[in-house]
């Protein structure tokens, strides 16, 4: 920098080239953040210029493949914009800016249609217009779509969320029809994310859906469509897909809304089961509060491999998974529609309260994690001690990582591959 005051700031090009050079060596996007203390509340031409200016030195050092991002931040709000290399002149405007702490702040992001409006009058009646907004700029990514990510998808669609990303690979059967919201007898056999986009185009909702019929862990499509989104929803009973998820919050900078269902059957007196507990557990992981799926024992290395090891050889026995130091994880969910229900509607109230926080949490029950017990009628939260070295909501290794390839999984290709 050059020169500044209220009104203008100047700088010499040359000593960018520093950092153009680790843009492309690291791939990297270069960003440039200005204020305007003073107004006015978006860009000025000085901006255009500047930016002008800026992508064309970008460019001659790295290339036209870039892309060149400006924010702005002036009268208490984020504008930002992103350019590419090709056409230095065209500014595309950013849907919205999400900051992300304990909640979710938005800027940016547009005023809902009239139609929207109307059709979410009683949300903003609890909530206000600007939550009705926020709701309908915002992605969210559902892995899973059986007992807790239909029930989620459905009511979320209807609660106004604005894009949904749904991804499951597996064919609806039949004994899933006593809790599946929106799927059909006759969608038996057929891709439960695809029939799912379906039903809920259906509803004829402000809503754009798209179905990516894959696992999570496995797809480098998948993986690119998670990262775009702006929340996730883990609605999955698999480990390797939740180990994926706990790795991506860190490094894409999303909330994870994971959904979980446990319980214990045993043979009753009468020769029937006995359900001797049963809850649902909504944990909610930021990228910088609280404890990680591994830290919270929602999963172990040892059930993630013994997933992997039956995902290879379908017919492992639990002989030989334990010979090689590996267990099945879970507990008794025998998938019980109220049950799966009820825990997906309360992901989607913890959606709704990292938008607008509503909930007064009693000190025993953590934000992170808590269970709705069926059985015993409450809501309680237990302590977990976790792992003071975690890799990933610990010593952070995740966050913001420079990636060669996606995740750092070589199995899923580099993320330029997409471009
Ligand atoms: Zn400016
Ligand atoms: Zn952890």
């Amino acid at each position: 920098m050059t020169g500044s005051s209220p009104e203008i700031v100047a700088f010499e090009l040359a000593p960018l080239r520093e950092l153009f050079q680790r843009c492309e060596e690291e791939g990297l996007v270069f960003g440039f953040i200005h204020n305007h203390p003073a107004g006015p509340a978006q860009f000025s031409d000085m901006d255009e210029e500047n930016e002008r200016t800026l992508i064309k030195a970008l460019r001659n050092r790295n290339g036209p493949d870039i892309t060149f991002v400006a924010m702005l931040w002036a009268d208490g709000q984020w504008l930002a914009r992103t350019r590419k290399g090709g056409c230095p002149e065209i500014a595309v405007p950013v849907r919205h800016t999400l900051v992300l702490g304990e909640r979710i702040t938005l800027y940016g992001y547009k005023e809902s249609s009239d139609e929207h409006t109307e059709v979410q009058a009683r949300q903003a009646a609890a909530f206000g217009k600007p939550f009705v907004d926020m709701l309908q700029s915002l992605r969210i990514g559902v892995a899973g779509n059986g007992g807790t990510g239909s029930p989620f998808a459905t009511l979320g669609a209807r609660g106004g969320i604005g894009e949904l990303v749904l991804l499951d690979k597996d064919p609806l059967a039949a004994s899933n029809l006593n809790r599946v919201r929106g799927l059909m007898k006759a969608d038996v056999g057929f891709v439960k994310s695809d029939t799912l986009k379906n039903f809920i185009e259906g509803i004829g909702l402000s809503v754009k859906v798209a179905s990516i019929a894959s696992d999570v862990d496995t797809d480098p499509v998948a993986v690119d469509a998670l990262a775009s989104c702006d929340v996730i929803v883990g609605c999955t009973d698999d480990f390797a897909g939740r180990e994926l998820m706990n790795a991506a919050l860190y490094a894409y900078a999303q909330p994870l809304i994971d959904i979980g269902l446990g319980g214990k059957v045993d043979d009753g007196l009468d020769g029937h089961p006995y359900l001797r507990y049963h809850y649902g557990r909504i944990s909610t992981i930021l990228p910088e509060q609280g404890q990680c799926l591994f830290c919270q024992g929602v999963i172990k290395d040892i059930w993630i491999q013994a997933q992997l090891a039956r995902r290879e050889n379908p017919d492992i026995t639990a002989e030989e998974l334990k010979d090689r130091y590996l267990e099945d994880g879970g507990t008794d969910a025998p998938g019980v529609g109220p049950f799966t229900s009820a825990s997906a509607d309360f992901a989607v109230a913890t959606l709704f309260d990292l938008i607008k926080p509503f909930r007064r949490f009693p000190p025993e029950v953590r934000r992170d994690m808590f269970f709705v017990d069926f059985v015993k009628m409450e809501i309680h939260s237990h302590e977990t001690v976790g792992n003071p070295d975690c890799s990933y909501c610990r010593a952070h290794e995740f966050l913001l990582l420079k990636e060669s390839c996606r995740l750092n999984r070589p199995f899923l290709g580099k993320r330029d591959d997409f471009c």
